[in-house]
């Protein structure tokens, strides 16, 4: 890579000695490629056996996969059946490192496009809540679809600043992830574009950002809680320096170690200031590991005092009985009707994860799975329902396999002709769902969302 900033491979030089040319050389190879299988919809051996793509195991992320060179899985219809998540294999790490168990109650502070929500939202099974969280307006709409096509039940997504976050949930989450914003030195040869807005002084400049998100998260993090410090990058300005400056700034918290020293590197102390904790912390090298550059810190708050409670969302907001147009579609339509938790805003309505507390005052995107909309004395089902949905839940569906012209043309938007039946009907596409259609005068009128068509081929 001849475009790498001269200031920063000079930098890289005086920091790894000896281990610089290894570590320059790793910039003549292509960046690794993964996926992670969605264990929500679709176990890890039903998915190697259904998909057609070289598949090599990610050692540090269960159900993670490097795919090859050939393969073009972000134009393959299971994509779009969100069976998986592409993402770059070290940034599998961060997410399983948090140790995120079923029930928890999980913050995701930088979530956006959401590649870590949804691995916490895997290993939640469902049970607890997780509320992902983006700054930027136009990143929040991509992690929402993210979530939705992924079929993510019991995951908010708002647009906040940390700051504001932090009034409302003092002491609260069981798990947080601070994947922050961060000058991104560790994805230079992925992204060759990153280089041009990098400068010497940027991390420093972004160090102060880090700092001010992770005072936030701090307060939030329930006593006995775990949290997690990522970045994707070299600098340690951003990486060994914040967890010190953190470290001194919050005495009840405490590094972890963990299992993954396994696979990856230690932290240098001796970039910083010297502190033997520093070791504690995990680096990820390109030159050492099959994956791109990264950092991370695994930090427990001490447990004394007990987390907070806060009212739940449900019982606050929630309406008592399912409106008549969505019982009869539940009725006429789903095997599975789910008629608790309800909750109406505007035209919309949603199911809301029980343990969610009531987000009164925050700006929120969605505060759980949206069912669908009631206009005009109806029912419209939403694409969130069918993509969390499994076609054993529906009492009508129509497959494609994946190789058919019938799904290209689904997904490109087309209404398809020569069918039978009449009404709502789930899409599949060897069995798992893909979205809404409707059937009369034998036609599938198409309710892909306009949004997300596209030209596959
Ligand atoms: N965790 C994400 C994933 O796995 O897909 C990637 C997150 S990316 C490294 C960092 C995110 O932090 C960006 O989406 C950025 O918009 C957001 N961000 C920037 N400034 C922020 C701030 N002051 N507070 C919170 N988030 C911020």
């Amino acid at each position: 890579m001849s475009n790498l900033p001269e200031a920063f491979v000079d930098k890289m030089k005086g920091l790894l000695g000896p281990e610089y040319p290894r570590f320059m050389g790793c910039f003549k190879n292509p960046p690794y490629q993964g996926l992670r299988v969605n264990t929500l919809k679709i176990t890890i051996e039903d998915f190697l056996s259904l998909a057609p793509f070289e598949l090599q195991p990610v050692p540090w992320a269960e159900g993670g996969f490097y795919y090859g060179d050939e393969d073009r899985p972000g134009k393959h219809p299971y994509y779009y059946a969100g069976l998986y998540y592409i993402q770059e294999p070290s940034a599998m790490a961060p997410a399983e490192l948090l140790g995120v168990r079923p029930g928890h109650k999980v913050l995701d502070l930088c979530a956006a496009p959401g590649g870590k929500s949804f691995q916490i939202a895997a290993r939640l099974k469902g049970e607890g809540f997780l509320l992902s969280n983006e700054i930027d307006a136009s990143r929040v709409i991509v992690l929402g679809e993210n979530l939705e096509r992924l079929g993510v039940r019991n995951a908010a997504i708002t647009q906040e600043t940390p700051g504001r976050l932090a009034a409302v949930f003092k002491n609260y989450f069981d798990r947080i992830l601070v994947d922050a914003p961060c000058s991104g030195e560790g994805m230079f040869r992925k992204r060759p574009d990153m280089c041009s807005v990098w400068s010497y002084t940027l991390p420093d400049r972004i160090s102060v950002r880090q700092k001010s998100i992770l005072k936030h998260a701090a307060e939030m993090l329930a006593p006995g809680g775990r949290m997690v410090y990522s970045t994707c990058t070299f600098s340690p300005e951003e990486n060994e320096g914040v967890v010190d400056w953190f470290l001194k700034e919050h005495p009840d918290f405490s590094l972890v170690e963990d299992v993954y020293f396994k696979w990856f590197d230690r932290g240098v102390p001796e970039w910083v200031n010297g502190s033997p904790e520093l070791v504690k912390t995990y680096r990820l090298w390109p030159h050492k590991i099959k994956g791109e550059g990264h950092f991370m810190a695994l930090f427990e708050k001490r447990a004394d005092g007990g987390a907070s409670s806060l009212p739940l969302f449900y019982k606050r907001r929630g309406i008592s009985k399912p409106p008549v147009e969505y019982e009869c579609f539940m009725k006429e339509y789903m095997r599975e009707f789910i008629e608790d938790h309800l909750y109406v805003h505007k035209d919309q309505l949603y199911w809301i994860p029980p343990s969610l507390p009531d987000l009164s005052g925050l700006k929120v995107l969605r505060p759980g799975l949206r069912l669908g909309t009631i206009k005009k004395g109806r029912f419209i089902p939403g694409h969130a329902l069918a993509m969390s949905s499994r076609k054993e839940s529906v009492a009508q569906t129509i497959d494609f396999s994946s190789d058919s012209r019938e799904v290209m043309q689904y997904l490109e938007g087309f209404t398809l002709i020569g069918f039978d039946g009449k009404g709502w009907v789930l899409v599949t596409v060897d069995g798992y769902s893909l979205g809404w259609g409707k059937l009369s005068d034998g036609m599938l009128k198409n309710y892909y969302p306009k949004g997300l068509r596209r030209v596959l081929t």
